[in-house]
């Protein structure tokens, strides 16, 4: 007979994996999270672009729209942050399907109450111009960050090896509607 602790670990293993493999699974389909936005309010060359600021190259995209409109989330998933980060400035993080932490900034100081489980076009906040957009006009800083490594996206460009964990939103956004 095998010590209870090593069934109980072998049960937990199975549960990490099954979450890890469910997780990379699930179906993106995101939407984008401005209300009303199309793929024309963001420059698609903006992702990686450089120089960019203290950041070195630009990790997302910034998608314009004015002062107010609703943020929504592109896609579903769990509430991992809400609140002032950085030059972000009020930003929310959700973790989503395929392992990808889903980061929006500079939203204005309307907060709305994001709940725990976040759905797929829920309300997140308001666009606005809050951490290192102040001054400039008004747009949702957009980022896709891989939980883990892509080593295929490796690319010899400026800080290349963080490609391995940041996604172009634009790509994400290919078949989205609006
Ligand atoms: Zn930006």
């Amino acid at each position: 007979m095998k010590p209870p602790g090593v069934s109980r670990l072998k049960a937990a293993l199975v549960v990490v994996v099954t979450a890890i493999v469910a997780g990379a699974l699930l179906p993106e389909a995101a939407v984008i999270p401005v209300r009303g936005a199309t793929a024309r309010d963001w420059n698609p060359k903006s992702f990686w672009f450089e120089p960019w600021g203290v950041s070195g190259v630009h990790k997302g995209i910034d998608i314009f729209a004015r002062e107010g409109r609703a943020v929504q989330s592109a896609v579903p998933g769990v509430l991992l942050y809400q609140g002032p980060l950085g030059i972000g400035g009020n930003v929310v993080a959700v973790l989503g399907p395929k392992w990808r932490v889903h980061y929006y900034a500079h939203l204005n100081e309307t907060q709305v109450d994001v709940p725990l489980f976040v759905a797929r076009g829920a309300s997140l906040g308001e666009v606005g111009t809050s951490g290192n957009a102040r001054g400039k006009p008004p747009h949702l800083h957009y980022a896709i960050i891989s939980v883990f490594p892509l080593p295929w996206r490796f690319s010899g460009a400026t800080q290349g090896w963080k490609r391995l964990f940041f996604v172009d939103p634009g790509e994400v956004l290919g078949g989205a509607q609006t």
